[in-house]
């Protein structure tokens, strides 16, 4: 199972790659700015045997929380995901062992300035600090330039796959002609077989790029840990990953599942315990919900997801997708291949229908509202009216 042909890749007191352990990670879904919260999750997800545990940054204020958390859990091996403010690498790297940026979010700020220039800030601060990065690249937000440039590439199960791929290899060129070794990358979406094809195929051209595995948004126990299941037995039988994390739509108290689910699927690979995949997988209602992160906008979110479960359940034979997001930043573009796609802010939910947006809906009637549109797709489905 371990990946010798991957370099390997050393972030705090862990090193990724080159053979090593496969190191299981997980993240904070607290605010950062509720330092105690934050604190807590960290220590937890640490002490269920997390090797890195990553925070959330997108504001000085965000910093300053980060600063007070590593110094309360230094044991934690902490790492940062920066999200649309990538400037910000210059305060969180004295402090942290890694950083992950997404090549999708380099387009907010300072539009007059290339891909390549900010890329070249991140790595040379990165660089001068001494710490690895990573390069994470998600299907649902990836570079919109690869988005148009290879739209309609993939066969229309795999939509989006040549994409992701070839967003991490243009990174990773970057990367390498800035003489920058130190990184790693992944390739995330909520659909385990884009996560397979988009790995495999990275894997085949880049043997000496470590791997960041992981399914994003795969929902709720026990379908997220089924579907994060089918995509690391595929790639890790294959050697394919040094790193990973299971995405789950979770309880704050409960976090640490993250991290047992993790090993639990790593255990069973190694002693040649696997599940059979169904030929007619993916068939049937599918719940796609993000794992919730700093950004989310509401805690109600958690419950909400778990309340469209419950709702939906009647609409299990259709072939139909809801997908539940935390944040207005991300909601939007993550539901796109939905059917049904909803994603919070503060008071109220925005939901929309394919690509048609219905509104923004108040916490407590946006299932009614949900409900009335899901009998609508499956009456144009099978041409009958459920009641
Ligand atoms: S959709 Fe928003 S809240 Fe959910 S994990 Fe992504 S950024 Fe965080």
């Amino acid at each position: 199972m371990k990946r010798a042909s991957s370099r390997p890749i050393r972030a705090g007191n862990v090193t990724i790659g080159g053979g090593n352990p496969i190191v299981i990670q997980s993240m904070c879904a607290t605010r950062t700015q509720d330092i105690d919260a934050t604190v807590d999750q960290a220590r937890m997800l640490h002490s269920a045997g997390a090797g890195l545990v990553r925070v959330a940054i997108d504001s000085a204020k965000d910093v300053n929380a980060l600063a007070e958390v590593c110094a309360r859990v230094p044991e934690a091996n902490l790492v940062v995901d920066l999200q649309e403010n990538y400037r910000l690498i210059a305060q969180v790297a004295p402090l942290v062992s890694k950083v992950r940026y997404n090549p999708g979010h380099l387009y907010h700020h300072e539009k007059q300035k290339t891909v390549r220039e900010k890329v070249a800030f991140i790595a040379e601060t990165a660089e001068r600090n001494d710490i690895a990065l990573r390069v994470g690249v998600n299907c649902g937000s990836v570079d919109p330039e690869m988005d148009a440039k290879f739209a309609g590439a993939d066969e229309p199960a795999l939509d989006g796959v040549t994409a992701m791929v070839e967003s991490a290899l243009q990174h990773c060129q970057i990367l390498d002609d800035l003489g920058i070794t130190r990184y790693v990358v992944s390739l995330k979406d909520s659909d385990p077989r884009k996560v397979i094809a988009g790995n495999r195929r990275f894997a085949s051209m880049r043997p000496d790029v470590p791997l960041h595995l992981g399914v994003t948004e795969a929902g709720m126990l026990p379908d997220g840990a089924i579907k994060t299941r089918i995509a690391f037995e595929q790639l890790l039988t294959e050697a394919i990953g040094d790193t990973l994390r299971v995405s789950l739509t979770l309880p704050f108290a409960e976090k640490w599942r993250e991290v047992e689910v993790g090993r639990q699927i790593l255990e069973d690979i190694q002693a040649g315990r696997f599940r059979s995949v169904p030929r007619d997988f993916g068939e049937g209602l599918n719940i796609i919900s993000c794992p919730s992160c700093s950004r989310v906008e509401n805690e109600a979110f958690i419950d909400l997801a778990f309340k469209v479960r419950e709702m939906a359940a009647y609409a299990q034979d259709y072939n139909i997708t809801i997908a539940v997001m935390g944040c207005r930043v991300n909601g939007p573009g993550e539901t796109d291949d939905a059917d049904l796609g909803l994603w919070c802010a503060p008071n109220f939910v925005n939901l929309k229908r394919g690509e048609e947006e219905l509104g923004a809906f108040p916490y407590d009637t946006v299932l009614d509202r949900l409900k009335v549109e899901l009998d609508a797709i499956i009456a144009t489905k099978t041409g009958v009216t459920t009641a």
